[in-house]
Formats: structure tokens, C-alpha cells, sequence
């Protein structure tokens, strides 16, 4: 069957999640999706919080819908790198071991938000993860990725051409929500196929106006009309924020 998917989720288990994981599986149902993959923040959770998020996960799962639990660890060298299918906290530490330990756990590590560290990133940690955030809706665009995203992209694929992409909602609120999934074909919704299908670049990202294979690849179409929606948006936020000063 063919799934659509959430990735980077967070509950009001972190400190700024405003929904619990089963306001947030009803929401995302709702909106036609077939699975979610948490990443809530380590640095908010304590062994009882795990459980929490383990067993709201499979509450708020069945033969429709299927939740992962998943964990975002704040490291050194100032990265955040998410766990999808984490269910055991990692205590803070250098990224490279940190992803070791995430796959001693089974589970998929992205690099979040490469924006934050202006897309330069140590060869030793691209080589380490799995994916990174080609286009966190959070940090990189509403709408659809900056072009400076996915080039930052293309940057870090060449210290290592295996490194997927992923484009993750990094969701906190109902406001700041795009539709935006990634999608796969899957035999049954449950974690495993769904991890294995992200661990084998078995999926595409896609949105209304924006396709990637997992491997980042976009056409050469897609990525002009990008360019031309980007430049768009800047003017309208150019032109408002002129209007506000006008009109204030
Ligand atoms: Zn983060
Ligand atoms: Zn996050």
C-alpha cells in the first residue's frame, strides 16, 4: 500500500509541543496521512517520558496508522541530530557516537535543521548519518525549501554521496503545518517496514510544488519553478513588511 508520512514531530512531551501524540495522530489522520515519526527532544524526557512515548505511540497505532517513537539529541559541535525509531535516551555527546548508538537501537539518524549550522557540517558526521533535512519547514520555508537549502544540500552530499534527504515537518503547532509528506509503498504500517524503507532510500519527499527523490534529486523543471516561487515570496514579504511600516 502506498503511505504518507510525518517526520520530526514534536508532543507536548518537549518543552514546545502543544498536542499530545493522540491529538496529533487524530490531526494527522485527518489530513490523510499514514504514519508519523516523533523526535522529541532528549533533553526534555527522563526514563518515565520515554515510556510514555513508547506506549502513546502504540495506543495511537494500528492496522491505518502507524506512530514511531523518536527522539531529538542536542550534541556537541552545536547539531541536533533526530533518532526516528529511538527508544532509549542517549546521554549528550560527540554526533558520531550518538548515531552509533541510534543504530545500535535500529533507528534512522537525520541531521535536523542543517540550516543552523550554515549547511557545513564535518565529513566524520556526514559519513556517520543516514540522512539530513533537505527542507525543515520550521527553518527552511513554509511553502518550499530556499534554493540556498538545497544547495547547502548538494554541499554536504559530496563529502558523501550516500547521504539522503529528508523533508521533515519538525512540527510543534497546528499553525506553522504544511502539507508535506514522504512517501513510500509499504506491505503493512508498522515501524519496521516504514524504518527500512527510509534506510534504503525507498521513498520520495513530496509537497504540493516540491518533488525529491531520497536521494535530493529534483528536476530540472521543479527546481526552476522553485526558484521562481521563492523569488515570489520574498517580493510579498518585502511588499507587506513595506506596507505594515506604511500603515502603522
Ligand atoms: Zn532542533
Ligand atoms: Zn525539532
Amino acid at each position: 500500500m502506498r503511505a504518507k508520512g510525518a517526520l520530526h514531530i514534536h508532543s507536548q512531551l518537549s518543552h514546545d509541543g502543544t498536542l499530545t501524540i493522540a491529538e496529533l495522530a487524530s490531526w494527522y489522520r485527518g489530513k490523510g496521512y499514514q504514519f508519523l515519526a516523533m523526535g522529541e527532544h532528549g533533553e526534555d524526557l527522563n526514563d518515565a517520558k520515554v515510556q510514555t512515548l513508547i506506549d502513546e505511540s502504540a495506543r495511537n497505532s494500528d492496522d491505518k496508522f502507524c506512530v514511531i517513537p523518536g527522539i531529538e539529541f542536542a550534541v556537541t559541535r552545536h547539531m541536533h541530530i533526530v533518532g526516528l525509531g529511538v527508544t532509549r535516551l542517549i546521554p549528550p555527546n560527540d554526533p558520531v557516537t550518538v548515531v552509533h548508538e541510534i543504530h545500535q537501537q535500529g533507528g534512522f539518524a537525520i541531521l535536523a535543521h542543517p540550516m543552523r549550522i550554515g549547511w557545513q557540517c564535518a565529513a566524520d558526521v556526514l559519513q556517520a548519518i543516514d540522512a539530513a533535512e533537505i527542507w525543515n519547514v520550521g527553518y527552511d520555508g513554509k511553502y518550499v525549501p530556499s534554493p540556498v537549502a538545497l544547495s547547502g544540500f548538494r554541499g554536504m552530499q559530496q563529502l558523501n554521496p550516500n547521504l539522503l534527504a529528508v523533508a521533515s515537518h519538525d512540527f510543534h503547532r497546528t499553525a506553522s503545518y504544511y502539507d508535506l509528506g514522504i512517501e513510500m509503498e509499504v506491505a503493512s504500517l508498522s515501524r519496521e517496514p516504514i524504518l527500512q524503507n527510509l534506510q534504503n532510500g525507498r521513498y520520495v519527499n513530496r509537497s504540493r510544488f516540491f518533488r525529491a527523490d531520497a536521494h535530493g534529486r529534483v528536476s530540472p523543471i521543479r527546481a526552476g519553478l522553485l526558484n521562481i516561487i521563492s523569488r515570489q515570496l520574498r517580493h510579498i514579504r518585502k511588499a507587506r513588511t513595506l506596507f505594515l511600516r506604511f500603515t502603522a
